[in-house]
This record gives structure tokens, C-alpha cells and sequence, in this order.
């Protein structure tokens, strides 16, 4: 075999074994085999570039950056379904399709998946590209995203002529999104709300890298060529065979009443499905039918959505409690005399803060009223006061905190009371803990949420810079902590000493210096005693540094505890002044707002942009009227010099911009 014969060959055999495992659930081999296929495949496409194919099973990993996604319009549009609320409402649907249709009319009926809708194009069999619904005339072109999903086949099985749409679903299943939240949790990031709103925001994100992590599946419900299928249930039992990921639950029937029977039956059962649904489809089966009967303005006269209730049920409120975060921030909780809600037992339920309760007048020993949106805590919807005992007594939120007993308070314009016991309060010391060791900060190996709070539990730790005095002999033996995973502790911890500055200045946990305002400091100030000793202007006077942040940042810095954390910290080499690579050469360009486009001869664009910033200016993206220069190479976009030229920004050359740099300034 040569190497051409040799590559194909293996991307025809792995494109087979991703088939029988995501789609038939029928696997020939191991993992550890198809990774093996998988590595060899990547090899040799690495050293034979000439083999590229952007459909290759290789491509599946993702790797491509995408900054915005272009805008592309349906062949045909993506109408969205006219909803049905009852029984009832069927009947009068089949009324009126058989005013127009006076032969039998036979259904399908699908299961209707709670995710994001999708358009792929298919060419001579291959996917060419993939676009979400959008407006159901045009949507965005997340092609790179999508082929990351292994149930989305990038080649068809058997021979396709000419281009035509499929379409589909693009869900997270459930148990995968309980793990994603499960690991974010772990490192300290907020979880997702619901399998749907993750799905629709993961096929948005810019790097398919992180798309390909993300659990997504694609459920097919229709290929849009009339030359393939006579009928939906021809569609339904065969789309598998080309490879497209059909959901087996469907029924084929002329009868209303069986079809009562389905939907009935996955209403009750459908918390024991995979993924969420929230209704069921309804559809003519026979597409010379369909033909006939048409579209009104909106919707297909021959398909029908079913919208289930919402899932929704009566408990008693049998007391509140109190969560204190790492911020201090208290978060009233509702303990709910436990009651099944689709198909789970629900024991809690968020109260948000005290305004929240307040205006509801929630108060213990009510009978409320809890609904499960698609979000994992569920929400009180309402409160029946007719239940309401005589002795009933309005809700007061504490004056104290229930975990260290200090006085709360409430900023004027917060929603949240704060326990202000920063030193002394146990959740707030273990979840600033958390959080300095979480993904996005010091990101510590070996040390997870729940080891944090033994160690403090265990009076190990009482502040971040305690981890860093740990000593094996101390950890070795606590729950859970053999030889080696505490060995892994204290290297992880070790290892926390080459992150860098800014990272460990988001660490910190200094209340509103998040990732992105972390890095603004960093860059401004360079290092942390600048920071620490910069007084209110000095902090306002940083580009998007408003006071709230400046505020909090000077009451860190009074705190004389933290202070001398910090003083530990820097003997035990943390990393607390940026690099030198990231230092500004200059300030010259101080004040001054660039867009950079096109291709230029010296430098890359990143080039351009980090000479740009270095020397104090800043870069946007668009132009507006903001904009003090736009710096173009060639294969500009028309669109944007002549936005440029009507908003009468100045157009300069790469020349022209090192020339700005080095003084010769003509242009000022
Ligand atoms: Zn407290």
C-alpha cells in the first residue's frame, strides 16, 4: 500500500468505527484501538500535507478559531411549528387538514428534543457546512463547531449526488451535562443552568477546541430532498444506514388515539430519556400530502407540535436556610417537604436574596408552588396564602451571620447581604481557598474542592499561603490522601509557582477582579505592591476600572491580614510582577484607539497588535467614531475603509505605524 492508499484506507475504517459506536451503539473495537487508528492517521496526514481533506476523521479534534461567525441563508427556510396545548387541540388540527385531504392521512410522531436546531449541508455526500437556525431564513455558519460532534457524519455512507439539506437537533445529553457541571464546580466556575441553553452557547464558542469537550449530540429529523424519501417513516428507518443519528422512539400510525397513547406515555416517562424533551411532533407522514396541504405565513399545515406542562407541583416550605460564599455573599435557600417533580424528588429550592422573598412573601410553612424550567434548582413559582396558617408570620431575613454569628450587611443598590467576618467566617475561608486553587487562578493538580476544606477543617490551612508551608508527613493519611496522591499534592502545589501574575492576582478573590479586570491590573500595574498602594483615582484612571472595583480593591489592600499573606506568599516565590515579554516598551501610543486590518508585509497581524499595545494603544476590534487610526495592510475589507472614511479616521500604513513609534511622527 502507499502512503495515499494508506491514508484513506484508514480514514474509511475509523469514519466505520465512529458510525458503530455513536450511531448503532454497536462497537468492534476498543478505544485504545481507534485512538491508536486515530494517532497513525494524524501522523501521516502531518507528513504528507499534500492528503489534506478537511472532512478527515482527524478533523474531529478541532483546533480552528473562530473570531465571528458569518452569516448564511437556508435553501429553503427553516419554518419553526405551529404548538399545540391539549388533546383537544389536535383533534382540531386533524379536522383541518382533512377539509383539504380526503384520503387516509397516516403520522409520525417524534419525540421533540429540547435543544438547538440545525442545518447541514451535504455535497456529493460530504459536509460542506453548518448553519444554525437563526431567524429560519439565515443563521450563523458554525460549521468547524458542529464537526467536532461525533454523530454528525462528515462523509455519507453510500453515493450522493448533488447538494441537499438535513436537519436536526443538536442536544447535551443529561448525564453528560452533570459531569461537565460536576468538573466545572470542581474548579471553581459558576455551573450551567441547563442542558439546552450550554448546548446552544457551546456551538457558539470560538475555539472548537473546547467545542469538541463538550458533550453534544445530533439527532437527525429531516432531509430536505424529495428525491431520497417518499415519506417520513421511509426517512426515519433508513437515515441511519447514510449514517445520521436517528432516535429510535417514533410511532407510525393513523390513528389519533394511539398517538394519544404516545404522547401520554413519554409526558410521565420523560425524565427516564437520555436527554430533555419538551413535547412531541406530529407529522403527515406522506409528503405528496404535505406538498398539498402547504405552509400558512408561519407554520406547516402538516406538522403539529405537543407541548407538555410545565413540569410543576405543590409542597410545603418547611424552613429557610443560608449559604455563605466565598465573598460573603448569604443566599437564602427553601427546604421543601421533599415531593416528586418529573421524576425527581425535590427537597430545595432557590430563594435568591431578600428582595426576591420579600416580594413574593414567601414565609415558612407556606404551601408553594416549585417548577422545574430546564435549570437543576428548581424555583418557586407561587405561594397559595389560602393554605396559610392564622399564626403566620412574615419572613425577617437574619441579622446575623448563621455560620460565624457577625453582624450582615447590606450595601446600598446590592441584592445580597454579606457577612463581613472575612477572616473569621469558615465557608468564606474555604471558598477563597477554593478558588485560588480553581483552573482559572493558581490551578493546583491534586487538590480538589472537597480536600480544601479538609485540610481546613483539619486546621491544616486557614489562608492560601498555608498551602505552600504543607509538608507531606502532615497530609498523608487523611481521608482519602495514600502516598501518592499526596505526593501529587505538594508537587501541584510547587508547580503554583510558575503561574503567572495576572492568574494570581484573579486569586486573589479580591470581590469584582474577575479574569478579564485581573489582567487589566496586571498590565497596568504591572506588579501588586502598585496595585495594593494605588489610591481611588489612580485605580479609576484605568481603562474600565469603575469604582465599585477600585472600592473593593482598597479595602483589600487596608485588610492588614491580607497583607501579610501576601508578604508569605512572596517568600514562597509566587509570581507577583508580570514578565517582562508583557511589559509596556513604551507609552506613547497612550490614549489612542486602533483597528488593524488586512495583511502586512513585516509583521503578522498579532505582530502588529501586541507592537500596538506595548507601546499603550489600544486595540478594538470595529471601527466607530472612537477609533484614532486604522492601521491597514492589504486584502483590506472595502467595508471597513469606508466606514473609515465616513467616519474621517485616519488610514495608516504598517511604515507609518513604526514610524509613529519611533517618534518621526508626521502624523500628529
Ligand atoms: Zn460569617
Amino acid at each position: 500500500m502507499n502512503i495515499s492508499e494508506k491514508i484513506f484506507s484508514l480514514r474509511k475504517k475509523l469514519h466505520d468505527h465512529s458510525y458503530r459506536y455513536y450511531v448503532l451503539d454497536d462497537p468492534l473495537i476498543s478505544d485504545y484501538d481507534f485512538d491508536m487508528m486515530l494517532k497513525e492517521l494524524e501522523r501521516l496526514e502531518e507528513e504528507n500535507p499534500e492528503y489534506f481533506d478537511v472532512n478527515s476523521p482527524t478533523q474531529r479534534v478541532g483546533g480552528s478559531v473562530t473570531k465571528s461567525f458569518i452569516t448564511s441563508v437556508h435553501s429553503t427556510p427553516m419554518y419553526s411549528l405551529d404548538n399545540s396545548y391539549s388533546l383537544e387541540d389536535l383533534k382540531e388540527w386533524e379536522k383541518r387538514i382533512k377539509k383539504i385531504i380526503d384520503t387516509q392521512i397516516e403520522y409520525t410522531c417524534e419525540l421533540k428534543f429540547d435543544g438547538v436546531s440545525i442545518n447541514l449541508t451535504y455535497k456529493e455526500g460530504e459536509l460542506v457546512r453548518a448553519v444554525t437556525r437563526g431567524d429560519g431564513v439565515k443563521g450563523d455558519d458554525v460549521t468547524n463547531n458542529v464537526k467536532t460532534i461525533p454523530t454528525v457524519p462528515l462523509k455519507l455512507r453510500g453515493d450522493f449526488k448533488g447538494e441537499f439539506e438535513a436537519r436536526g437537533e443538536i442536544v447535551m445529553p443529561i448525564s453528560g451535562f452533570n459531569k461537565l457541571n460536576l468538573s466545572r464546580v470542581e474548579n471553581g466556575e459558576e455551573p450551567f443552568k441547563n442542558p439546552r441553553n450550554t448546548a446552544s452557547g457551546s456551538l457558539k464558542l470560538q475555539d472548537s477546541k473546547e467545542v469538541s469537550n463538550r458533550p453534544l449530540e445530533c439527532l437527525l429529523y429531516s432531509v430536505e430532498d424529495p428525491k431520497l424519501f417518499n415519506n417520513h417513516i421511509e426517512f426515519l428507518q433508513n437515515a441511519k444506514s447514510y449514517g445520521f443519528n436517528i432516535y429510535n422512539n417514533y410511532k407510525h400510525s393513523t390513528s389519533l388515539d394511539e398517538i394519544f397513547e404516545f404522547i401520554e406515555h413519554w409526558e410521565k416517562n420523560r425524565s427516564g430519556l437520555p436527554f430533555e424533551i419538551d413535547g412531541v411532533v406530529l407529522k403527515v407522514n406522506d409528503f405528496y400530502q404535505r406538498e398539498v396541504l402547504g405552509f400558512t405565513s408561519k407554520f406547516p399545515r402538516w406538522a403539529m407540535a405537543y407541548k407538555f406542562k410545565p413540569e410543576n407541583t405543590g409542597t410545603r416550605l418547611n424552613s429557610i436556610s443560608f449559604q455563605v460564599g466565598r465573598t460573603g455573599s448569604i443566599t437564602p435557600v427553601a427546604n421543601l417537604e421533599p415531593v416528586n417533580l418529573a421524576g425527581t424528588i425535590v427537597k430545595r429550592a432557590s430563594l435568591h436574596n431578600a428582595d426576591f422573598i420579600e416580594s413574593m412573601d414567601i414565609r415558612v410553612g407556606d404551601f408553594v408552588y416549585v417548577e422545574k424550567g430546564g435549570d437543576i434548582i428548581p424555583k418557586i413559582t407561587n405561594v397559595d396564602k389560602s393554605k396559610r396558617a392564622l399564626d403566620s408570620k412574615k419572613f425577617e431575613f437574619p441579622e446575623f451571620c448563621p455560620e460565624c454569628g457577625s453582624k450582615l450587611q447590606r450595601l446600598e443598590g446590592e441584592a445580597n447581604h454579606y457577612c463581613l467576618n472575612y477572616n473569621g467566617c469558615k465557608p468564606q475561608i474555604i471558598g477563597r481557598i477554593q478558588h485560588y486553587i480553581s483552573r482559572k487562578a493558581l490551578d493546583i493538580e491534586g487538590l480538589g474542592q472537597e480536600t480544601v476544606a479538609l485540610l481546613v477543617n483539619n486546621g491544616l490551612i486557614n489562608n492560601y499561603s498555608d498551602l505552600y508551608d504543607l509538608r507531606f508527613d502532615q497530609i498523608v493519611g487523611l481521608e482519602r490522601m495514600a502516598e501518592k496522591s499526596a505526593n501529587n499534592l505538594i508537587n501541584g502545589i510547587l508547580d503554583s509557582k510558575n503561574i503567572p501574575f495576572e492568574r494570581v492576582l484573579y486569586g486573589l478573590g479580591i470581590r469584582y477582579v474577575g479574569e478579564t479586570v485581573a489582567k487589566k491590573l496586571a498590565k497596568h500595574f504591572e506588579n501588586i505592591d502598585n496595585i495594593l498602594n494605588s489610591d481611588f483615582e489612580k485605580l479609576i484612571s484605568v481603562d474600565e476600572i469603575g469604582e465599585k472595583i477600585a472600592k473593593s480593591i482598597i479595602e483589600f489592600s487596608q485588610n492588614e491580614q491580607n497583607i501579610e499573606i501576601i508578604n508569605s506568599l512572596k517568600n514562597h516565590n509566587i509570581q507577583f510582577e508580570i514578565d517582562d515579554s508583557a511589559k509596556n516598551i513604551s507609552s506613547i501610543l497612550l490614549g489612542k484607539s486602533f483597528v488593524v486590518s488586512g495583511v502586512f508585509s513585516n509583521f503578522s497581524r498579532d505582530e502588529i497588535k501586541k507592537l500596538i499595545e506595548t507601546n499603550g494603544g489600544k486595540i478594538s476590534s470595529s471601527i466607530s467614531s472612537k477609533t484614532t487610526y486604522l492601521v491597514a495592510g492589504s486584502n483590506m475589507g472595502p467595508s471597513k475603509k469606508e466606514k473609515a472614511e465616513k467616519l474621517n479616521i485616519k488610514i495608516i500604513s504598517e511604515t507609518e505605524l513604526t514610524n509613529l513609534i519611533s517618534g518621526q511622527n508626521l502624523l500628529f
